[in-house]
Parts: structure tokens; sequence; C-alpha cells
């Protein structure tokens, strides 16, 4: 009895204790508990703090530290990517973009290594072709000016629609093969939610580490922290380059099908 008394006069001065102490106190405390190693503070941190996020308002809606690469209104974010010092040429109507296939692929005015990517695209509903000429367009997680333009995360319409396994919608092109179709039919509004980590080179360009991607489809897995081989060529083996920081494009297939539209991107960098 006596022991519990005197446990829980001891669980309440601490309690106490903790509530007056400042952040700096807590500092000091928990080192000297590191240094000794004794009780369960030891292994309790304060510090940092992870930053406040204030999530979207609904589902798929940008967190309040994104940047927003299209809202609905403009392509301003965008430029043209052959020229870029032209504006994005692809068509803007109604809230969401089309992809212009007159014109080349369009690529983020500012450039990026680590991110979280969100992005909406529409097949439209009377889409033609088949295998790969059907919706076929890619998001480039890094646009480089080099063969193949980067490494390619591929958009097509696989609903009912068969190509190649490596390089049907959420493959990284020709290199790793998605764990899932989550396709939904044309018409309908699909998500992908990315989580991209570059590839690291040394002063030497040395390739320090791979490039990583994380994928999901309609909220289905696709890429679980897949590692890249290099970039994502039409024609031959994945090859490195060094890069640093680099856009990111998307794709305006030479195909005959219909274009297909894109709405509500943002990133978060990591
Ligand atoms: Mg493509």
């Amino acid at each position: 009895m006596k022991k519990n008394l005197l446990f829980t006069a001891v669980l309440a001065a601490s309690f106490f204790m903790l509530q007056a102490q400042t952040p700096d106190s807590l500092k000091r405390k928990y080192i000297l508990d590191s240094i000794s190693g004794v009780g369960p503070q030891a292994t309790e941190y304060y510090f940092p703090e992870p930053p406040i996020v204030t999530p979207g308002a609904s589902p798929g809606m940008p967190p309040s530290d994104a940047i927003v690469l299209f809202d609905g209104k403009n392509l301003d974010e965008w430029a043209d990517d052959r020229d870029t010092t032209q504006a994005a040429k692809w068509i803007v109507a109604d809230g969401i973009f089309t992809v212009n296939k007159k014109v080349s692929d369009i690529r983020t005015k500012r450039r990026f290594t680590d991110f979280q990517l969100h992005i909406e695209y529409r097949i439209p509903v009377d889409i033609t072709g088949s295998g790969q000429a059907r919706g076929n367009s890619g998001i480039f997680l890094a646009g480089l000016p080099n063969g193949a333009g980067g490494y390619e995360l591929q958009v097509l319409d696989n609903y009912n629609n068969k190509t190649y396994v490596n390089g049907q919608v959420g493959s990284f092109y020709k290199q790793s093969v998605p764990l899932a179709n989550a396709c939904r039919k044309p018409g309908e509004w699909q998500t992908f939610d990315i989580i991209w980590t570059a590839p690291r080179f040394n002063d030497h360009g040395i390739l320090q580490s791979l490039a990583r991607g994380t994928v999901l489809h309609n909220g289905v897995l696709l890429q679980n922290n897949t590692y890249l081989l290099g970039n994502t060529p039409y024609i031959g083996q994945p090859q490195y380059r060094v890069h640093g920081p680099s856009p990111i494009k998307l794709q305006s297939h030479g195909d005959k099908s219909e274009p297909i539209s894109f709405r509500n991107i943002w990133l978060r960098e990591l």
C-alpha cells in the first residue's frame, strides 16, 4: 500500500514538473537521461518537432505546404519543353488542361529533387486505339535533356487494353512492372500519388544512390519504393547521367489517340 502511495506521489510530482518545464530544461533533462541511460525518458524525444501541415480540405486537395502546379486556372507554372522561353501551349478550359499533340511536352518552370506529387488525369470517354497507342502520356519525375528525357512513370489507358506489362500504366517505363492494374474506365478521373527520391551523384559525377519511386494509382499501390536502374528509354538499357534538381515533364505522345486531360496537380518538397 505504502509502495503504491509512494509511486502515485512520484508520478504526480513528475507530471507537475514536466508541466512546468520549458523546452530548454526538457532538453537538458533528456540529454542527462540519455547519458545516464535511465528511465523511459532516455528514449523519448520532444525536438525537433515535425512542422505543422494543415491537410487539404478533402482527400487529394493540396495541404498547406504544397506548391500548386495547376489549380484549374492557367499553366503559369509550366513551359514548353523544347523552348523553355515559351509558354506551355496545352489547352486550358473548364478547370482542366488537355494535351496538345501538335506541340511538345510541357515541363515545370521550377526544378525539384525529392517530392510527394499528386496529379489527376482523365482518359477521354471516346478513346480509340490499342496497346501503347491508347491515351499514352507520361509523367517524367525528372525531365532530362538527354535520350529518352528522364524517368517516365507511364500514363496509358489499360482498362481492357493490353500491352507489354513493363510499359503499362504505372510502370517505370520498361523497367518495373506495376504491382496491379487499378485503371478506372475512360471518362473517369484517376489519381496518382507519387513519392520520388532523386538519384545522387558525388562531385566526380559518380552515382552514389539510385532513384526510388513509390506510386499509388487510384489509392492502389503500384510501385513500392522501387529502385530505378537509370532513365527509361524506348530503345536500349537504362543508364544514369549526372543531374541535379530537374523539372517535372508531362508527355505529348505521338500516337493518334484522343488527347488526355489533367487537373489538380500539387507537390510537396521533401
Ligand atoms: Mg508515355
